[in-house]
């Protein structure tokens, strides 16, 4: 059985002992204000590979650092540019994930290799009295199986992860409900490459432009790039995404139809879930209604499109990669 010890706050004992886990190589999940992360010590290359055993990660995917201060981050890096002060002088600590060239002293397995990191200050008191308590960085990526859905309540840590994490901190629900805004500063140009809770135009704003991953934002739309579709986020039901409004579903095995801010008349047999047309509650509960759906045993998810916009952005790219075929 895992081990969970319900946290309610920054001050709450079972923070040591996590710390200690940590000291000792050992994993242990926490809550952030986006999702559950699986926390080890990130400068212990050991720990962070029984992240990647735990997760079934691929060796090429790198994890991002979570540290409690700009200070910290910037010890990490060999470069740190204006625009990384001004960008952590506005949204730190938040869901913001800065990538940036690595110092020496962050391993390899961090890295997956390469010559950055990505490095996030949470803005969860739990997350930054366990970074302080254990007074290190900590790799944490989503804390469920890799490609599968992450996790915004505690119970879907233990039921995707088991065993394999020590400690499971349980704060309750996690509050953006996805993951941060990924922003890599190591280039010519800043390029965004996951879209998150903080949206390009925010970035932009301070930066002057953003580029997201290849080619340009069109009125705000995600240009899929080639392996930026890769299935992710995955629920085990199969996930379709339709126009709005069809409402035209039919197969066997019992089927859930979500809409956005109007159900439309659906057969009997089919579920309907309403979801309202706010961008920022969708994306709170977006992960634990696809969790719910699997629990409940629904075979297919069909789901309509999230309506265009900025603000829909990052719940876009979740749903797409969701949906993504097992192949690409
Ligand atoms: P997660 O596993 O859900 O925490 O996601 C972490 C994300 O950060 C993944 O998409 C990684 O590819 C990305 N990431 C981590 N480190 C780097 C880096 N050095 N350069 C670019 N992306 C990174
Ligand atoms: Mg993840």
């Amino acid at each position: 059985m895992t081990r969970v010890l319900p946290v309610t706050g920054p001050g709450h004992p079972a923070i040591r002992e996590a710390a200690s886990i940590l000291a000792a190589g050992g994993l242990v999940a926490f809550p952030t204000e986006t999702v559950y992360g699986l926390g080890a010590d990130g400068l212990n290359p050991g720990a962070v590979a029984r992240i990647y055993a735990a997760k079934g990660r691929p060796a090429t995917n790198p994890v991002i650092l979570h540290v409690d201060s700009p200070a910290s981050a910037r010890a990490l890096t060999s470069r740190w540019p204006a625009e990384a002060t001004a960008l952590v002088e506005r949204f730190w600590p938040g869901p913001l994930t800065l990538v940036l060239p690595a110092s020496e002293q962050v391993p390899a397995i961090v890295r997956a290799g390469g010559p950055t990191v990505a490095l996030r200050c949470p803005a969860h008191g739990i997350a930054q009295a366990l970074i302080q308590a254990a007074g290190r960085p900590l790799a944490a990526p989503s804390a469920n199986r890799s490609q599968h859905l992450s996790p915004t309540l505690a119970e879907h840590v233990a039921s995707s992860l088991g065993a394999a994490v020590d400690l499971i901190l349980d704060g309750g629900p996690t509050e953006a409900g996805l993951e941060s805004t990924i922003l890599d500063l190591s280039g010519a140009q800043p390029r965004l490459l996951r879209p998150g809770p903080i949206a390009p135009t925010e970035l932009a704003a301070l930066l002057g432009e953003v580029e997201l991953w290849e080619g340009a934002v069109k009125q705000g739309e995600i240009q899929a790039a080639p392996g930026m579709a890769e299935r992710h986020y995955a629920p085990r039901a199969s996930l379709e995404l339709v126009a709005p409004g069809s409402g035209q579903v039919a197969g066997p095995g019992p089927i859930a139809y979500v809409a956005f801010g109007h159900l439309p008349p659906l057969p009997e047999s089919i579920h309907g879930i309403l979801l309202p047309l706010d961008a920022e509650a969708v994306g709170t509960r977006l992960f634990a209604l696809l969790h719910e759906l699997d629990d409940a045993g629904f075979d297919r998810v069909v789901m309509e499109r999230p309506p265009e916009g900025e603000a829909w952005m990052a719940i876009r790219d979740r749903l797409r990669r969701a949906s993504a075929k097992d192949s690409e």
